[in-house]
């Protein structure tokens, strides 16, 4: 990391990047906090309307929905978040002409409670956003471009003026690319899936019933989503080459092969939404944390979409990390000194591994053409099936809830 030469402000945690992981951490830290607890995010993104090119919506789980409602955030979205009810699972070729259900998921965590909601992303952005200036989080509207530690402090550029504040701790949210990490020499252990997930939005004739879909076939799941009214959102895995034709083809051969995939059970479809195609991989930072840094989120960790928990992996790492900040804090410790770090590392790093390899496995059981790998999986499939407590445990697996849950899942203050 470069030298800085001067330092223009100051502030207890400065945060790269006001994507989902960035503004909830900051927000959780004022208000565990305090006013006393001074808090910025940086990121250029800020300039720009909020995300209004991200068409993506997310499957909350029921966790990170406990976090969103403790921050304050939920009531806002509330109205515009469709719960997941159920969730049906088939193992099917392209061309079959029946997909029969093999695996059904249903019910709640808690009475009353799903195990998980669908929200569009650029709403819950917006929310989170409005909140974060509500708690007096500093917002900056600039990339951040190096930084240099010091024994109590480190200095963060930006990159537009060359303008530096100081920080008891820096806090890397600037996603898969993140430049924060790179610098701090944190290499990375993953690869690259050579598939691309489609998004876009779709609108049919009859409504979905809170139910959510996942059509494995041989290129890579097919996920279909339910979003509030009779819409939901797609996530089709394909080859990345596939993947940039079909998104490259004309609205109604785009329709058609959406068709092929999605069939008709939900009467006559009309694709809502752009659509665009995320390259899929998978990394997990070797390291989660250097002197006065932390990564969260994507910047720490990618997963396959596969299992809709790559954000809800990132709200674990804030609600971890937002609580070693505030024990220590609340002690008058260092809250960038090494003890919060490896209280946060030791936290999340064998739980971010596990849940990446587990994506891993599903991504590679499942994207393939051989039928002697379908005949096991489908057998597994009915076994579980046939399991209730093995459903049960799956569902609280992927609300959230399960392992060494910090407060803010939890539902706690911190
Ligand atoms: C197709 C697809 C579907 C998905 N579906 C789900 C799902 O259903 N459920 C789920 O839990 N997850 C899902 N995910 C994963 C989820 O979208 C991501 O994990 C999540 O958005 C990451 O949030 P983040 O805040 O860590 O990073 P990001 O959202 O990437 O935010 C990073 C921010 O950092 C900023 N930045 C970059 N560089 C700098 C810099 N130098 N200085 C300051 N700021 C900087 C950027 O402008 C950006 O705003 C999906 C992912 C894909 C690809």
């Amino acid at each position: 990391m470069k030298k800085t030469k001067r330092t223009d402000s100051q502030c207890d945690a400065l945060i790269a990047g006001a994507g989902f992981a960035g503004l909830a951490l900051a927000i959780a830290l004022r208000q565990g906090l305090g006013e006393t607890f001074s808090v910025s995010v940086a990121d250029p993104a800020l300039g720009r309307i909020a995300r209004a090119d991200d068409l993506r919506a997310s499957a909350i789980a029921a966790a990170a929905r406990r976090l969103f409602e403790t921050i304050g955030v939920w009531r806002a979205v509330e109205g515009e978040a469709q719960p997941i009810l159920d969730m049906a699972v088939t193992d099917s070729r392209l061309n079959d002409a029946v997909r029969p259900v093999f695996l059904t998921f249903a019910g709640e965590v808690e009475p009353g409670e799903a195990f998980a909601h669908m929200i569009e992303n650029r709403l819950l952005q917006a929310v989170l956003i409005e909140k974060a200036r509500e708690e007096g989080v500093t917002l900056c509207a600039a990339a951040v471009s190096d930084s240099d530690v010091g024994t109590e402090r480190v200095a963060v550029r930006f990159a537009d003026d060359g303008a530096a504040i100081s920080a008891r701790l820096l806090v890397a949210a600037d996603g898969a690319h993140s430049i924060i990490r790179e610098q701090a020499d944190i290499r990375i252990f993953g690869w690259d899936y050579g598939q691309s997930g489609i998004v876009t939005t779709v609108a049919h004739e009859r409504d979905h019933h809170g139910r959510a879909e996942e059509h494995f076939l041989p290129a890579g799941p097919f996920a279909i989503l339910p979003l509030k009214g009779n819409r939901s959102s797609i996530v089709w895995t394909e080859d990345t080459h596939e993947a940039a034709r079909i998104v490259a083809l004309s609205d109604e051969e785009f329709h058609a092969e959406l068709e092929r995939r999605f069939g008709l059970h939900l009467g006559e479809i009309e694709v809502v939404g752009a659509r665009r195609a995320y390259p899929l991989g998978l990394f997990v930072a070797r390291e989660f944390v250097a002197e006065r840094l932390a990564l969260i989120g994507d910047a720490a960790h990618v997963i396959h979409p596969i299992a809709g928990q790559g954000l809800n992996l990132g709200l674990r790492d804030v609600a971890a990390l937002a609580e070693a900040i505030a024990d220590a804090a609340r002690l008058g410790l260092d809250v960038g000194g090494a003890d919060v770090l490896d209280r946060y590392q030791r936290w999340r790093r064998f739980d971010t591994m596990a849940m990446g390899l587990a994506t891993d496995g599903l991504n590679r059981l499942f994207s393939n053409r051989s039928d002697v790998l379908r005949v096991v999986r489908d057998i597994g499939l009915g076994l579980v099936e046939r399991a209730p407590a093995l459903k049960g445990l799956f569902i609280r697996e992927a609300a959230g809830l399960t392992g060494d849950v910090p407060k803010l899942l939890r539902g706690e203050a911190l």
